[in-house]
């Protein structure tokens, strides 16, 4: 039966790109890709010669319906983005929903997300976390988001970009707090690779200094907000004191 597959490609490392995805993109009637110009490239590598057509944010919800008649012909579909999963910061949303209404078989393939990587190396909790997405590109709105998510416990996932990362440190660590833990995941995959690990207020004046680790592609994971002791009363305390002394 005719199906869409999410196809995952690399996010850097050509050597990322799945055995599946390779099978996949070969064997489907057509890939519905975010640009056709740089897929091309990508299919050429891998000795991939199927179609390609353009699926982006602007023409999605038109091209929903020629695919739906990709697969009531029985043709398979892919759909693949510039890098990484399609649908993470990615064009692939309203595609999935119709063919879902429609009743077509959607099918993931598990693969290459700068998201997930930049967690799994992070060193944060990975029990409970949220993808963020980017935040606002305007100062006042960016804020209001830090703001909402000040309180959480869980870790937090964000993609940023090169033009912003400074502005952004500065409200994550007015939001935040300045000792708010942080990971930058930069370049994952590729040649100049780097992950920095230490609190907002570090890691601003560190890309300060090294202006280097301002550039090229990057995540950045925040921890969550610490548990605060519990603040017992002075006596509570004091009596605790004397009754631990006293137990074996
Ligand atoms: N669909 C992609 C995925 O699965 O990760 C994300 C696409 S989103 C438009 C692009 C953003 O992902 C970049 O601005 C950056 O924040 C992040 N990103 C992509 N590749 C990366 C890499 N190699 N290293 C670090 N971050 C990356």
């Amino acid at each position: 039966q005719a199906a869409l597959y999410i196809v995952p490609t690399p996010i850097g490392n050509l050597g990322d790109m799945t055995l599946r995805a390779i099978e996949v993109l070969k064997q489907v009637s057509v890939i519905a890709a975010e640009d056709t110009r740089n897929s091309r490239r990508l299919m050429q590598h891998f000795d991939i010669d199927t179609p390609l057509v353009a699926v982006h944010d602007h023409n999605e919800q038109q091209r929903c319906q020629w695919l739906g008649e990709q697969l009531t012909q029985g043709k398979s579909v892919a759909l693949i983005s510039d890098a990484g999963t399609p649908l993470i910061n990615d064009p692939g949303y309203h595609l999935v929903a119709y063919c879902q209404q429609q009743g077509f078989d959607v099918v993931p393939l598990p693969g290459a997300c700068a998201a997930i990587a930049a967690l799994s190396a992070s060193g944060l909790p990975t029990d409970r976390f949220s993808y963020e997405g980017f935040l606002p590109a305007k100062t006042k709105a960016r804020c209001d988001r830090l703001n909402d998510l000040a309180d959480a416990s869980h870790t937090m996932v964000f993609y940023e970009s090169p033009h912003r990362i400074l502005d952004s440190l500065t409200d994550i660590e007015t939001c935040m707090g300045a000792q708010r833990r942080i990971v930058m995941a930069r370049e994952i995959t590729k040649t100049f690779e780097s992950i920095l690990s230490m609190s907002v207020h570090e890691l601003r004046q560190r890309l300060i200094d090294e202006p280097r680790h301002q550039k090229g592609e990057m995540v950045l994971v925040v921890a969550g907000k610490p548990k605060q002791k519990e603040a017992l009363p002075k006596p509570a305390l004091q009596t605790l004191a004397l009754l631990r002394k006293e137990l074996p």
